[in-house]
C-alpha cells in the first residue's frame, strides 16, 4: 500500500500524537515557532483566548500551526468563558497528560502508538509524501461518534475550506523534503567519482570527480603509517590513475583545506606532476611552505586563490568553495555544479555556532543549493559514530581559563600545530594571566608565522619571547606553545620528556596541557609520552577536563543538518573507515535518502553518476606509497616488506661451498641467524641446516649443480620447509653458493 510507505522521520510525526489516528495526526505537529513564542511553557488562559475560534468566526482561515500547538502542552482544564480545548481532549483521550515537552512522542494507546505503516521494515526512504491526508484519517464529520463528542464538547468542525488548506500545505511540505525532483532529469551528463585515499582509512584524503573532459583532483592528503612499517614516516596516495587521466583530460587540483591529510601529499604529486591547483589564501600558504621545503618553489605559479561565495569556472565545472567550521582557519566545503548535476562536498567540517573568529558555517549556501535540488552529497564521516552535536571550540577557552588559574609554575601547551584557534586561545589566556609565549616546534613555529602573516592570529610582538630567552622569567611568566600532543618521538615535547631538549628541562612545578586526543594508531605513544611526563613530576592535564579538547568534526546531528539542508538524490559517505562510512549511511537513510542511493565505496573504487543512477564501474589502482622524512624519499614497497619479514621472522645467511666432482660440500657451510634461533641453541640448528643441504645434494641430479642460482633456490626452499616445520616461522633466507 503505497499510502502507508512512510519514511522514519514521518514515522516519528505520527507517533508524536497517535492518540489522534482516527482524526488528523499529521497537522498537528508541535510548531517551532509557536512554541518560541510561548517559552515552551504551557499556555496559559490568555493564550488560549488568542487562538481562532472558527464558531466565533467562520470566515477566518483555520491555522493548524495553532491548534499543532496547544496538542503539547497540558494544560489547566478549560473553564469560565474558556472554550473548551479540543486537543486537550484529545490528549485526555490518549492518556497522555504527562507529555509537556513539544518534542516527545506521546505514549499512547498501544493500538495507536504503531501505526501499521511504522513498522521499521516498511519504512521506506526518499521522504515519500504523505498522501490522500483524508483516505489515512476518516473526515469528522463522517464519524458519527467523534462528530456526536464533538459537539457536545464544542470542539473544531474540519469543514471543507479548512480541509482544503490542510491539503495544500501538506502538499507544500511534501514538495519541501524532496527538493532533489529539481533536478534535471533530461541531462545525458554523466559524471565520475573515485576516491584514491581516505576511504577505508582515517586521513591520506584524495579523490577525483570527471566529465567528459575535465577531472578536478579533489585534496592530496597525506596519512600516518602502522607500526608494521618500519622505517616509513608518511604514507601517500598513489598517484598512478593520475598519470592516465593527464593524457586524457584537463586535470585541476582543489584543496578544501590546509590539513596534512588534505595537502600533505602536495609536494609528492607535485614532483610527479603539476597541474593548477585552486584553493584559500591560507590552504595554499601551507602548501607553499611545503613546497619551498621541498625544492618545489617555482611551482607556486600554479596557485589560484578563490573567492568563497563565488562559482569558478574550472574546465567545464563551476565550484564554489563555501566556509565551514572546523579544526582549522579557512576550511571549506565544496558545491560543484557538473553536466550531470549539482554536487556538494563538505570536506571536513563540523558546524560550530559560536566560533572562536564569529565566523560560522555558511549553511546559508548549503540551504541555497538544496532548495535549488542536489544530485549527490559527499559527507565527512570521521565522527559519524558520535551522537549530539560536536562542541565549539569556544568551550576550550574556558577550560584553559581553569587550567591557567590552578598553575603555579610554567605553562605548556600542546596541540595540533595546525589547530590554529586552539593556540590562539590559549595565547590569549597566556598574555591575559601576564605570560610571555613562546613557540617550540617547527611545524608550530612556521604555521603560527603564516597565519600571523595572514592576519588571522592577532597578538602583538611583545608578548611573543624566544626559546633561549625562557630563563629570564619567572615560572608563573611563561606559556610555551609546542608541538609533540601524538607522543611524535622527534617533536618538542617529547624530546623535553626525555630530558633531550636544548632549551627546556621539565621541572615538577609545570603544568602539561595536552589539547588534543590521540589520533587512531597513536594512543601507545600517547601513552608514553604522559608516562615520561609524570615521571618527570609535571602535572599533566589530558583528558581529566572534558572540554580541554574538541573534535573538529561533526556528529551525527550536524551530519543531520547539512544531509536536511540538502536532502540530496544521492549519498556517499567519505572520509573513514568502512563502519563510519556505513553509520553515517544509517543516518542519512533516517534523513530520508533512499537506501539505494548510497552506496559505501572504498579506495580505487569508481562510480558513475547521472541523474537516473549510481553505480560502481570499475576499480583503479590505488595504494599507499611510503615515504622516509628524513630525506623526504620514496622507499620502494618491497624494501618495506623485507623490513617486516625481518622485524617479524628474522633471517638466515647461509654460505656453503660444493665440490662439482662428488656432489658434496667442501668443508662446514657457515649459518648465521638473526631474529630466529636463541644463541644456545644455534649449533643444533646449524647442524640441521647442515643435514639438510647435504641429504638435498644427495638426491641432487648431477646436471643441476651447473647452475648455482639452481642449487641456491633448492637450498632455500629446503631450509624453508624446514624452519616452518620446525619453527612455524618465514624467514628471509639468503643462501649463497660457491661451486668448485
Ligand atoms: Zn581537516
Amino acid at each position: 500500500m503505497e499510502n502507508n510507505k512512510q519514511n522514519e522521520n514521518s514515522q516519528n510525526q505520527e507517533q508524536k500524537t497517535p492518540s489522534q489516528g482516527n482524526s488528523t495526526p499529521r497537522e498537528r505537529r508541535p510548531n517551532p515557532h509557536r512554541q518560541n513564542n510561548s517559552g515552551n511553557k504551557p499556555q496559559s488562559q490568555g493564550e488560549n483566548n488568542n487562538r481562532p475560534n472558527p464558531n466565533r468566526n467562520p470566515n477566518r482561515k483555520p491555522n493548524p500551526n495553532q491548534e499543532v500547538n496547544g496538542n503539547v502542552h497540558d494544560r489547566p482544564a478549560p473553564n469560565g468563558n474558556k472554550k473548551p480545548n479540543p486537543n486537550q481532549n484529545r490528549n485526555n483521550n490518549s492518556q497522555n497528560r504527562n507529555n509537556t515537552a513539544g518534542n516527545k512522542p506521546s505514549h499512547a494507546k498501544p493500538s495507536h502508538a504503531k501505526p501499521s505503516h511504522a513498522k521499521p521494515s516498511d519504512a521506506k526512504p526518499g521522504n515519500k509524501p504523505t498522501q490522500n491526508r483524508n483516505n489515512n484519517r476518516p473526515n469528522n464529520n463522517k464519524n458519527g461518534g467523534n462528530k456526536n463528542r464533538n459537539k457536545r464538547r464544542n470542539v473544531t468542525t474540519v469543514n471543507d475550506e479548512m480541509r482544503k488548506y490542510l491539503e495544500i500545505n501538506d502538499k507544500v511540505k511534501n514538495d519541501t523534503m524532496n527538493p532533489w525532483k529539481n533536478i534535471d532529469m533530461s541531462t545525458n551528463g554523466k559524471i565520475r567519482f573515485t576516491p584514491l585515499g581516505g576511504l577505508g582509512e582515517i586521513g591520506g584524503n584524495m579523490a577525483v570527480l570527471e566529465t567528459e573532459t575535465t577531472a578536478i583532483i579533489i585534496d592530496v592528503g597525506m596519512s600516518f603509517p602502522d607500526e608494521t612499517m618500519h622505517g616509513v614516516d608518511i604514507l601517500v596516495p598513489d598517484f598512478s590513475y593520475l598519470h592516465t587521466l593527464k593524457k586524457e583530460k584537463d586535470v585541476y587540483v582543489i584543496i578544501t583545506h590546509g590539513h596534512e591529510d588534505h595537502i600533505g601529499a602536495m609536494p609528492y604529486l607535485f614532483k610527479e606532476l603539476q597541474f593548477p591547483v585552486y584553493g584559500t589564501p591560507l590552504a595554499l600558504a601551507m602548501i607553499e611552505n611545503k613546497f619551498n621545503e621541498h625544492g618545489l618553489s617555482q611551482y607556486t605559479k600554479n596557485f589560484n586563490f578563490v573567492t568563497m561565495r563565488k562559482q569558478h569556472q574550472i574546465g567545464d565545472m563551476q565550484i564554489e568553495w563555501m566556509h565551514n567550521t572546523h579544526s582549522i582557519i579557512d576550511a571549506c566545503s565544496l558545491a560543484i555544479e557538473t553536466p550531470a548535476g549539482t554536487i556538494i562536498h563538505t570536506a571536513d567540517f563540523k558546524v560550530d555556532h559560536t566560533p572562536v573568529d564569529n565566523y560560522t558555517m555558511d549553511l546559508r549556501r548549503f540551504a541555497h543549493y538544496g532548495e535549488k535540488g542536489v544530485l549527490c552529497l559527499f559527507s565527512d564521516s570521521t565522527n559519524s559514530h558520535n551522537p549530539g552535536a560536536t562542541k565549539s571550540e569556544k568551550v576550550v577557552g574556558k577550560t584553559f581559563d581553569t587550567l591557567f588559574e590552578l598553575a603555579k609554575g610554567r605553562v605548556i601547551m600542546s596541540t595540533f600545530s595546525s589547530n590554529v584557534h586552539r593556540i590562539v586561545q590559549a595565547m590569549e589566556r597566556g598574555v591575559l594571566h601576564g605570560r610571555k609565549v613562546c613557540v617550540i616546534g617547527r611545524s608550530m613555529e612556521r604555521n603560527i608565522e603564516t597565519n600571523r602573516a595572514l592576519g588571522f592570529v592577532d597578538i602583538e610582538d611583545k608578548h611573543f619571547i624566544e626559546v633561549h630567552e625562557v630563563p629570564k622569567y619567572s615560572d608563573n611568566e611563561i606559556l610555551i606553545v609546542t608541538t609533540g600532543s601524538q607522543g611524535e618521538t622527534m617533536a618538542a615535547l617529547n624530546r623535553m620528556a626525555t630530558d633531550e631538549h636544548r632549551h627546556i628541562k621539565l621541572k615538577p612545578s609545570d603544568t602539561v596541557i595536552i589539547s588534543a586526543s590521540a589520533i587512531p594508531g597513536n594512543e601507545g605513544s600517547v601513552s608514553s609520552l604522559m608516562n615520561k611526563l609524570m615521571k618527570a613530576g609535571c602535572t599533566v592535564r589530558y583528558k581529566e577536563f572534558a572540554d580541554i579538547h574538541v573534535s573538529g568534526h561533526a556528529g551525527q546531528e550536524e551530519q543531520k543538518l547539512i544531509l536536511r539542508l540538502i536532502q540530496p538524490k544521492f549519498f556517499l559517505p567519505v572520509h573513514g573507515e568502512y563502519n563510519h562510512i556505513a553509520k553515517h549511511a544509517r543516518t542519512a537513510v533516517e534523513c530520508g535518502v533512499d537506501e539505494r542511493n548510497i552506496l559505501l565505496m572504498g579506495d580505487g573504487d569508481q562510480i558513475e553518476l547521472t541523474p537516473k543512477y549510481l553505480k560502481k564501474v570499475k576499480t583503479v589502482k590505488s595504494g599507499k606509497t611510503y615515504i622516509d622524512n628524513q630525506n623526504n624519499m620514496t622507499i620502494e614497497n618491497d624494501v618495506v616488506l623485507d623490513r617486516q619479514k625481518l622485524a617479524e621472522d628474522g633471517i638466515i645467511n647461509v654460505v656453503a661451498q660444493i665440490s662439482q666432482s662428488n656432489q658434496k660440500m667442501v668443508g662446514k657451510p657457515v649459518i648465521t641467524t638473526h631474529g630466529l634461533v636463541a644463541e644456545k641453541e644455534l649449533k643444533k640448528f646449524q647442524k640441521e641446516i647442515e643435514v639438510m643441504i647435504e641429504t638435498l645434494l644427495l638426491n641432487m641430479k648431477p646436471e643441476a649443480l651447473k647452475n648455482h642460482k639452481d642449487i641456491e633456490n633448492d637450498i632455500r626452499n629446503g631450509i624453508r620447509k624446514h624452519v616452518i616445520r620446525t619453527k612455524k616461522r618465514y624467514p628471509l633466507i639468503i643462501p649463497t653458493i660457491f661451486i668448485i
